[in-house]
């Protein structure tokens, strides 16, 4: 008998803002001291209040629609509510339904995979285990975390790992994390079931394996999990849904945790943060910085194909150089955009970003961005 196995991925990606997530304690904190980027919003102590970081939301939702996915329109923040040493106040922060981004999807070699959501949380601290200690640093509390997760439509190790670099090229392409493995900026998750070749039922169970942090664990992992659950199958025997970890020493998954002793988190909605909502100019404005962003770092660059190109920032020349006719532009661009004009002038400078995709519009990416930009201030001065 044949099975195929049945694949969902679950991937943290770090963000690289430069706050972190609900306070304005230093994002920047690889091999900073222990507790040295704390406060208490990212401690945890009673009554201190998150205050969400727009940049970590925006990178999410750029993310996203690099994706293919929706954008909800209304979104919020939810408690997770365990006990674990790093997460002192007893919740951790995330999303639960209306997740800021759902239902995208990545071309593969191997076919289409299915992105069910991409939600915004927060990462708890860090333990170290001694030998009779454990200790303890926060510097990693409340930095923000894009949680991608895919529907269980991969088929193949080469499939999730194919998948994985393209987020990880993509994430580093948008500029919304370093996407460093070796410092843990991308954490992954992989759900594995097998089924008989040609069924299309979901398998009624799962495993999850954890501590996978490099795309070689991944394969190792996929290529184990799938023999150990076809010789369970194959001698008749049922695969128990539960959560084990990758051994990349021993080169195993090793039992962690059985179904029956899986939490119940009592997500509920975060009082302290209001919901989020998100209107048509400001989806627009993320769409256009989106098309910049792709289209400056290559101009072969869609948003669909984004992988085929090489992502290199020089040599771009622009025929459009007549600074009279540039101003010509802009001052129609100025006439158009009454709005972004004045959230300029009230100080919001990603009004610019704005105006200059405008710009780049009209003269179909052939005006350099710089000059476009200082001719603009000029003209709003
Ligand atoms: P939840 O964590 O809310 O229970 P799911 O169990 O539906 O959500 O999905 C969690 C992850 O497990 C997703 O990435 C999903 O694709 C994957 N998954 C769900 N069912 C299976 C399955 N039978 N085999 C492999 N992966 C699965
Ligand atoms: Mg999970
Ligand atoms: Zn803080």
């Amino acid at each position: 008998m044949l099975y195929e196995s049945v694949i969902g991925l679950e991937i943290h990606i770090q963000l690289n803002t430069k706050s972190k997530m609900f306070c304005s304690c230093s994002n920047d904190i690889w091999k900073k001291p222990p507790n040295s980027l704390v406060c208490p919003t990212c401690l945890g102590l009673p009554g201190a209040l998150p205050v969400p970081n727009k940049e970590a939301i925006k990178k999410v939702q750029l993310l996203g629609l690099a994706l293919n996915c929706t954008l909800n329109k209304n979104s919020h923040f939810a408690r997770k509510n365990y006990f674990y040493p790093d997460l002192p106040k007893g919740y951790q922060i995330t999303q639960f339904s209306d997740a800021l981004c759902e239902k995208g999807r990545l071309e593969t070699s191997f076919g289409e995979v299915a992105i069910r959501r991409i939600h915004l949380e927060e990462d708890t601290g860090k333990s170290m285990y001694t030998k009779d200690e454990t200790l303890l640093d926060f510097n990693k509390s409340g930095v923000p975390l894009a949680e991608l997760v895919t529907e269980p439509n991969i088929t193949s190790a080469a499939q999730a790992v194919e998948f994985c670099k393209k987020i990880r090229e993509l994430a580093r392409l948008l500029g919304v994390s370093n996407a460093d493995m070796e410092k843990g900026n991308i954490r992954l998750e992989l759900n594995i079931s097998l089924r008989k070749e040609g069924e299309k039922a979901l398998p009624n169970y799962r495993v999850e394996i954890k501590n996978i942090n490099s795309f070689k664990f991944l394969k190792n992992a996929v290529a184990y999990e799938t023999k150990r659950q076809e010789e369970l199958l194959k001698a008749g025997k049922e695969v128990l849904q539960e959560t084990r970890g990758w051994s990349e020493s021993g080169k195993k998954t090793v039992s962690q945790r059985k179904k029956e002793m899986e939490n119940d988190y009592r997500y509920f909605p975060e009082p302290d943060i209001p919901p989020l909502e998100f209107d048509e100019k400001y989806v627009g404005m993320l769409k256009q910085e989106l098309s910049q962003v792709l289209f400056y770092k290559d101009k072969n660059i869609s948003e669909a194909s984004f992988e085929k190109s090489k992502i290199t920032k020089e040599k771009i020349t622009y025929s459009m150089n007549d600074e009279n006719e540039l101003s010509k532009l802009v001052k129609e661009v100025i006439a158009e955009n009454p709005a972004p004009v004045s959230d300029y002038r009230m100080g919001k400078e990603n009004a610019l970003q704005f105006l200059i995709g405008c710009v780049m519009k009209k003269t179909k990416g052939q005006s350099n961005p710089k000059m476009v930009l200082d001719i603009i201030k000029s003209l709003l001065e």
